[in-house]
């Protein structure tokens, strides 16, 4: 059985020298502890800042060991009263096909009745981090601009349509016609700029004639460098992400003073986040996402790539915009 090493650390776009598959053996379980087949795996913007040792809120992986990440598995073997066998499991484990685990590094998958893969997607950190961004930050209005960059991914599906429960308009920006349809014709999204086709600040200066009252950022970088001029009084910038920024080389990383004289004109609040800042109101968010994801009101797209050795491709294919919805790699059936 497999594992996935960090081989070397990447300057810029990771490339095939990042990645080795290795030989690891598994034990067998003891008390309190569980053997895993991991079913699907989840690849995620953040783990470039870990492939790399600079300061961060999350530490590097090591060079030589596995990369780690979102999880779904079986129980395959239980050797804890917490779990039986057959279980489906979720958790933060090094992405290998099997696992023996402690019982209290993963938790019973809360699907509301849908597929497990949801507990890394919508019930899982992307989701939770779209809810607390959007509703605790963004704090969403009647009748107000919502902005969301990366619309189309993990994130953005979700803290879209939240803003749309909320009453607001809500105006997504995406690399591809595809996504463009799907945010408006599934999602119900009010209107779409795609980046890619150019002239950003004339699409958005259009789809936002009353300016922006919310920005959700997973971008950074030359689209909201054209959000920025358009920010009314009192906006608000949940600061999720800036993924046009992470494969920048050594020395071209520019923080970007630029945009403070639009924050000083609105004052407007631009406010960055780590999900896990959110971690007492867990509980909250599973309710009402979990609720609104089973009966309908919400809803998501995932792209399932097929084998354990599809995960670095697939990981690579989130800076080029493979994706809808959330990335996975499907490792083996249940
Ligand atoms: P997505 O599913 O949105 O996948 C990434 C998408 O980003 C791609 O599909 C692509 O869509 C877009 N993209 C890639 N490169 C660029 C670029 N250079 N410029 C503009 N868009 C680009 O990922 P997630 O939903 O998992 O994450 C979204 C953001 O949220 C990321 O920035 C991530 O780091 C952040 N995040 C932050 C968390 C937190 O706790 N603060 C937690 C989780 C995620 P397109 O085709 O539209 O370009």
């Amino acid at each position: 059985q497999k594992q996935l090493i960090l081989n070397e650390r990447p300057n810029g776009l990771p490339d095939e020298r990042t990645f080795q598959f290795e030989d690891v053996e598994v034990g067998n379980p003891e008390a309190g502890e569980l053997l895993l087949k991991t079913l699907f795996v989840s690849v995620d913007p953040y783990m470039r800042g870990r492939m790399s040792d600079g300061p961060s809120y999350i530490e590097p992986f090591e060079v030589g060991k596995p990369l780690n990440g979102g999880v779904v598995s079986q129980v395959i073997e239980s050797k804890s009263d917490q779990f039986d066998k057959g279980d489906i499991v979720t958790g933060h484990l090094a992405f290998q096909e099997y696992h023996v685990v402690s019982d209290n590094h993963v938790r019973k998958v809360q699907t509301f009745g849908l597929r497990p893969s949801v507990a890394l997607g919508p019930l899982g950190m992307p989701g939770l981090t779209a809810y607390f961004g959007m509703m605790h930050i963004g704090e969403p209005k009647a009748g107000e601009t919502v902005v969301v960059s990366g619309a189309a991914g993990a994130v953005g599906q979700i803290a879209g349509q939240l803003a749309k429960r909320a009453g607001a308009k809500v105006v997504g920006i995406v690399g591809s016609k595809e996504k463009a349809r799907y945010i408006t014709e599934i999602l119900g999204f009010d209107d779409v700029v795609e980046y890619k086709e150019g002239n950003v600040a004339k699409q958005l200066a259009e789809a936002c004639p009353d300016g922006i009252d919310v920005y959700y950022e997973n971008v950074g970088g030359e689209i909201s460098d054209a959000v920025w001029p358009l920010l009314n009084t009192f906006a608000r910038v949940p600061v999720c992400g800036a993924i046009s920024s992470y494969n920048l080389e050594e020395g071209e990383y520019d923080i970007g003073l630029r945009v403070q004289q639009y924050l000083i004109k609105s004052r407007a609040k631009l406010q960055g986040f780590i999900v896990g800042d959110f971690q007492a109101d867990y509980k909250e968010a599973y309710e009402v996402l979990g609720k609104a994801i089973a009966n309908g009101e919400l809803k998501f797209e995932e792209t399932i790539v097929d084998g354990f050795y599809a995960i670095p491709d697939a990981f690579l294919g989130l800076f080029s915009g493979e994706n809808i919805g959330k990335q996975l790699v499907k490792v083996a059936d249940s």
